[in-house]
């Protein structure tokens, strides 16, 4: 039997964190097995928030460093940046924002969020945004999308946007369906919400970060708030210390129990304990920094190549028959 076609973006602004790596990057290996898996790099995406020649040239080819560096095998997946087949994304863009209502757009909780974080800058690419998000979907007529929990509203876009062409013009494209991954939240350093790139440089570590400034970053880690001396006992939960809630991630079961009962009974410091949690965090991020630091940019340029090709044989293919099917050949 045929695998099913899964269709992976992942936008290039900026370096991959910690929090990244534990939701899309780790379910590469995972996804290319079981599945037709394409992956690609959103570049047209990242115009609406983040108009940058020089960053973005240098962020896509650090993204697809990303990718490989995570697992995937460009001989098993497709890797290419989207603007690379731009003339078939973007013209099957344009067909499917005339099935697509403007409200809907308009309604769309993370168009909302955007225009409020960019007040300056509240463009037209930006309403359209889970539009061209469907397009890179069925383009490949992909029929497996994963998703976090804010994209499903989008997916759920793409699945109307579907229901709604293939009613004018006859069953074209299935509709895709969410493979929901595991909401993980990896938290912040500073204790405040989820490990985010765009917050400030110490409160997420790169999957590029050097040894010692994680260590250095963990040192100044928010932790319980209660425990203000060494003496006193601490509150090894996740919701009373930032810092225990990470260790839950990163450090192994056995010595997570260890290091919660000597903090309960005040026989480790918060230095000693932050100098663990960032052992655990230097154990996962250096591995992947050096398998990333071996990979060089004219290798990426070749899968990208490669990729471009392979991805093409498909996404031609797809806007052929979705123009007879419009009645668009002449
Ligand atoms: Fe938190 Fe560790 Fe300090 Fe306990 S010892 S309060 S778990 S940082």
């Amino acid at each position: 039997m045929a695998k099913q076609i899964v269709t992976s973006g992942i936008r290039p602004t900026g370096q991959l964190h910690l929090g990244n790596f534990y939701g899309a990057m780790q379910n590469i290996q995972r996804l290319q097995d079981n599945y037709h898996a394409y992956f690609f790099i959103v570049d047209l995406h990242s115009l609406t928030t983040h108009p940058n020649a020089e960053h973005l040239r240098r962020h896509v080819i650090g993204v697809a460093k990303d990718y490989l560096a995570a697992g995937l095998d460009p001989n098993v997946s497709t890797l290419y940046a989207q603007s690379s087949i731009a003339e078939d994304i973007c013209e099957l863009h344009t067909y499917l924002s005339m099935v697509m209502p403007l409200g809907e757009l308009l309604r769309c909780p993370t168009f909302k969020e955007k225009a409020k974080k960019h007040p300056d800058n509240v463009n037209y690419g930006l309403v359209g945004y889970p539009v061209l998000m469907a397009a890179d979907v069925l383009i490949h007529k992909g029929t497996v999308v994963p998703v976090g929990e804010d994209q499903v509203v989008h997916l759920e876009m793409a699945r109307t946007i579907v229901r709604r062409f293939n009613q004018l013009y006859g069953n074209v494209f299935p509709e895709p369906q969410p493979l929901l991954e595991n909401a993980v939240r990896i938290p912040s350093l500073s204790g405040q919400g989820k490990m985010s790139k765009s917050d400030a440089d110490d409160t997420y570590i790169s999957m590029q970060e050097a040894t010692d400034a994680i260590h250095s970053k963990v040192k100044k880690a928010f932790s319980d708030p209660e425990r203000v001396y060494k003496n006193q006992p601490g509150h090894p939960t996740v919701k009373g210390c930032n810092v225990y809630h990470l260790h839950s991630f990163f450090t192994k079961e056995d010595q997570i129990s260890s290091l919660a009962e000597q903090c309960r009974q005040a026989a480790i410091g918060c230095v000693d304990c932050k100098k663990h949690l960032a052992g655990s965090l230097t154990s996962i991020v250096e591995p992947f920094r050096e398998r990333r630091n071996q990979i060089t940019d004219d290798d990426v340029i070749e899968v990208l190549q490669a990729g471009r090709i392979k991805a093409k044989a498909s996404s031609e293919k797809v806007i052929a028959e979705v123009r007879d099917a419009m009645g668009l050949r002449m």
